[in-house]
């Protein structure tokens, strides 16, 4: 006879809508749990790294922040070596960054974040390899979301949905997480069940992203190899350089209001003049173009606070930008994914056996203290911009005077510097840097 396993018995079905990188995240995490993963996206999935229509924002430089390497890696072990063999670059923070925050320059020196830089079409591309190849994960593209039900007790009954041909069906699962980004209507149909307005937290920033690919010359060896000039309320430009695969560097240059990168050679060279520092300017010059160009237009960075909601409905939850879709500068977004499905994993094992129906309640409460802390991030810096729109908190004065004294002590403070850059990468909270006494 077997032996007996202590091992509860898989849930019957998962549904995720979306297929981006929150999308893939959450099913990683589901297939732990679900005998049958079901991944829903609108767009025609790709068999190799390109861009789609369903995440427009995959010309624009995507990097991994410190948490989001580690959360992918924790989720599925073994990534970012296979990231690394597809032609991903790892680049060091800061020794591979020119890094220049709201105050000017900070030090290149080793803080021992790694940071790898590559297409977004190929990070999907990757994570969608891994995804696919885990038990019970099935993929439903060219396949939109239209509604979802709930039955009498408050529950997901059902997901309608409706593929390229206008076909029309209804799918059943216990759980259903939803993964569309921007372009989420959960708040519609929370108001609509019954449940009330959820507060919408929000900035009006004003960003767009211009980028394009670029050649370098042979045998180039600019050290340090990337740079992200940041914006400076005097000179509100930024602009981001990496290498990725193929030999190939992203161009990313940040615009505010009316001030946007040309998408055009020449223009977006004359532009990135512009910028607090030459260094990116300079090497424009040395390049050759290798793609079009791409712009995205953010009109605001904005946080739904589902955690503040006093009911929320069974056997639904969204995860991604769905919840926090925030400035992208700050490269928080695949971060925050990353968290919030680690949250999801830990609600599930919690749970393990035993009935989902107050899931929404330990998830929100495992991930609101990064979410806080990457819309932190972002105001803090946004709000120094005269083209950002949104309530001041009281204290942001006094932020951004810590910003400022931080800045000056990095110099002379590696540990310091090493320490907030772990913040400001989500790895460590706020709290780590009080030993520092940063005000004395
Ligand atoms: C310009 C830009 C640059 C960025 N750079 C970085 C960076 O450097 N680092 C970083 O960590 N993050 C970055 N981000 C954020 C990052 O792209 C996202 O946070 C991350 O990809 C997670 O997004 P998501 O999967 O939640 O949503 P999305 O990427 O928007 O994916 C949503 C998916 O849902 C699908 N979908 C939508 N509606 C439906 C429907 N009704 N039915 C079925 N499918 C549907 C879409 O087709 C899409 O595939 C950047 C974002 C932008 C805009």
């Amino acid at each position: 006879m077997p032996a007996a396993s202590n091992t509860p018995p898989l849930r019957d079905t998962a549904i995720v809508c979306g297929a981006g990188m929150s999308g893939l995240l959450a099913a990683a995490v589901l297939a732990e749990h679900f005998r049958r993963v079901l991944i829903v996206e609108r767009d025609r999935l790709p068999k190799t790294p390109a861009l789609r229509n369903g995440v427009s924002q995959g010309a624009h430089v995507h990097t991994l922040n410190g948490f989001a390497g580690e959360g992918i890696e924790a989720l599925l072990p073994g990534f970012t070596d296979e990231l690394l063999a597809a032609g991903a670059v790892q680049i060091r923070r800061n020794k591979d960054v020119w890094f220049h925050d709201p105050f000017g320059p900070t030090p290149i020196r080793d803080l021992e974040i790694d940071s790898p830089s590559m297409s977004r079409p190929l990070l999907e591309h990757v994570t969608r390899a891994r995804v696919a190849a885990l038990p019970g994960v099935e993929f439903l593209d060219q396949c939109r979301v239209r509604s979802v039900t709930l039955d009498e007790s408050q529950k997901v009954k059902s997901l309608l949905v409706a593929t390229a041909d206008g076909t029309q069906r209804s799918l059943q699962a216990e759980l259903v997480i939803d993964c569309t980004g921007r372009a989420t209507r959960l708040p519609g149909w929370l108001k609509d069940w019954g449940f009330g307005a959820v507060e919408r937290q929000q900035l009006q920033i004003a960003m767009t992203y211009t980028s394009a690919l670029f050649r370098p010359p042979a045998g180039w060896d600019w050290t340090p190899a990337a740079c992200l000039i940041g914006p400076q309320p005097s000179i509100p430009r930024g602009g981001y350089v990496t290498p990725i695969e193929g030999g190939l560097w992203i161009v990313t240059l940040y615009g505010r209001g009316q001030d946007i990168a040309p998408a055009n050679l020449q223009g977006f060279v004359e532009w990135s003049r512009g910028l607090p520092h030459p260094v990116i300017h300079e090497r424009l010059a040395q390049t050759k173009l290798a793609s079009d160009f791409h712009t995205y237009g953010l009109p605001t960075g904005r946080w739904f606070r589902y955690d503040l909601m006093d009911h929320f409905p069974g056997g639904i939850l969204p995860l991604g930008e769905a919840i926090c879709a925030y400035n992208p500068m700050y490269g928080q977004g695949i971060g925050l994914a990353c968290a919030q499905a680690l949250a999801l994993q830990d609600g599930l094992r919690a749970r393990s056996g035993q009935d989902l129906n107050d899931l929404a309640s330990d998830y929100f409460a495992g991930c609101t203290a990064r979410n806080q802390l990457g819309w932190s991030i972002m105001e803090t810096a946004d709000l120094m911009f005269a083209t950002t729109e949104g309530e001041r908190p009281a204290d942001i004065e006094a932020r951004w005077q810590f910003a400022r004294t931080l800045h000056d002590l990095l110099p002379d403070n590696p540990e310091l510097h090493r320490q907030s850059l772990r913040v400001t990468h989500l790895l460590d909270p706020p709290s780590t840097l009080e030993r520092f006494k940063v005000m004395g």
